[in-house]
């Protein structure tokens, strides 16, 4: 399970779904109504990219997410 995915993922900073690749994942507790539940957390690389002329805030990033939101979201983006 070490090769990398090519996934991709909304940018916050610009709102644009863009390409991004898993870097890692591990399991945490997730405090929840119903206890605790076990969430696969995600870190995610977003790539580099423009927002207008400059580099995006959100390039080369690494941010971390629920594994099940970005399958979800990858699967609504999907054409
Ligand atoms: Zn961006």
């Amino acid at each position: 399970m070490s090769d990398e995915k090519k996934i991709k993922i909304m940018c916050k900073w610009c709102n644009i779904s863009k390409t991004c690749h898993i870097v890692s994942q591990e399991i945490t507790d997730h405090h929840g109504n119903y206890g605790i539940d076990s969430v696969m957390m995600a870190k995610v690389k977003i790539h580099k990219h423009f927002k207008g002329k400059n580099y995006c805030k959100g390039s080369d990033r690494t941010i971390t997410m629920p594994l099940d939101k970005i399958l979800k979201d990858n699967e609504k983006n999907k054409d």
